[in-house]
């Protein structure tokens, strides 16, 4: 995922206190070695990795895009971005009706703040909402729900309905057949916190990024990358890495290096350090958003960080109420705004290439490239109502 837009930013991770009991069943998941975790264990969210290699390869592609048309200073979050006043459709597979209920209802913090609507498709005949399924060849909807993967993660925005993102076979990515959310073990056992994950992985869907990469954000300096000086590296049962016994602690690389993350160096800089992306809109950085981590103390330099979140991470802050509004604003002049840059893509996308430019390589980057045909079509399909 690359960074977003009003104070929106890319990965976090959430303290999963509770994650004995998030993944305490036998045959809840696949993952079987988070069974052991531990109170301090931390596990981040990120989609899976094939998942995520597609995301940057289509960034790299629409960034590409923005060297040859005016109007297309943030790209990557207009192409994600949903229609402001459309209803989002969101689809389950697994779980009961009392939670898909509670999930509904934790997420109208969202829907209330602005113009855009959740639509869960409850049935009143049957009392029941909406499903999906992996054999699906028309999307059932836009936000397509599991519990039963290893994690949290959402794809961002209009990703979720990007078939070119995720590989054909994987059970994540862009395709109607593919889930766009999960919500681990939620099934199972809920985390105490579960109305703030829930919440921050749909903000996810509605194309917000975290908010610790935010380039404007104090994390960068603030996190603790390397290990203490002299560390001898040290492990846990489980294969995490612990303090020494000289109680010199492992910084963020190494800790991630082991359970219950398993990150390279390359994943760990993907996921954590503050990008410069102009492609991407960033707000002022926001420590109540329920998109900045609680990270463990080892991450932070100093224990009173800035970096570190303010609020309790399960309700919105004013900062993500301010970039929903932004993102899905009601006035007809931001909606127009909206409307003007979408068109501006589509004209790259789908026009004759701008005279002004050396047309030959122009014209034939953009119509060969597998994207523009899809992304247009993404583009066309959040178009605001009415035009
Ligand atoms: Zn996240």
């Amino acid at each position: 995922m690359s960074a977003t837009q009003c104070g929106l930013d890319r990965s976090n991770a959430f303290a999963l206190n509770q994650g004995k009991q998030l993944f305490g069943s036998e045959d809840d998941m696949d993952s079987h070695e988070l069974e052991h975790l531990t109170p301090d264990d931390v596990v981040l969210d990120a989609v899976p990795d094939e998942v995520e290699a597609t995301v940057q390869v289509r960034d790299a592609w629409l960034r590409s895009l923005r060297q040859d048309a005016a109007g297309l200073e943030f790209i990557v979050s207009d192409v994600r971005r949903w229609s402001p006043g459309q209803k989002v459709r969101v689809a389950f597979i697994g779980g009961n009706t009392a939670l898909h209920q509670d999930i509904a209802d934790a997420t109208k913090e969202i829907t209330e703040t602005c113009n855009i609507g959740l639509d869960f498709g409850l049935d009143p005949q049957t009392g029941r909402f909406r499903t999906w399924s992996a054999q699906d060849a028309e999307y059932a909807a836009e936000i397509r729900v599991r519990f039963d993967l290893k994690g949290y993660f959402s794809l961002v925005g209009t990703d979720s309905i990007d078939p070119n993102i995720g590989a054909p076979m994987s059970a994540v990515g862009g395709r109607p057949g593919q889930c766009s959310l999960n919500l681990g073990g939620f099934a199972v056992n809920r985390p105490q916190n579960w109305r703030g994950v829930a919440r921050h992985e749909f903000l996810h869907a509605l194309a917000f990024l975290h908010s610790h990469q935010n380039m404007r954000g104090p994390c960068e300096l603030a996190f603790r990358w390397e290990d203490d000086e002299g560390y001898v590296p040290s492990k846990n049962e489980q294969g995490g890495f612990i303090a020494d016994a000289a109680g010199r602690r492992p910084g963020i690389y190494t800790y991630l290096a082991g359970f219950p993350n398993f990150w390279d160096k390359a994943k760990v800089d993907h996921n954590l350090r503050t990008k410069e992306d102009p492609t991407v809109v960033a707000g002022p950085f926001d420590r109540a958003s329920v998109m900045l981590y609680r990270f463990p103390a080892l991450f932070y330099k100093n224990a009173q960080t800035e970096c570190a979140p303010l609020g309790d991470g399960i309700s919105l802050s004013e900062g993500d109420r301010r970039g929903l509004r932004l993102l899905y604003p009601k006035p007809a002049a931001e909606i127009a705004a909206i409307v003007e840059q979408k068109q501006a893509i589509l004209g790259v996308l789908e026009g004759p290439p701008p005279a002004a430019l050396d047309g030959l390589e122009t014209s034939q980057r953009v119509p060969r490239s597998i994207y523009a045909r899809d992304v247009a079509r993404l583009v066309r399909r959040t178009l605001p109502l009415g035009v």
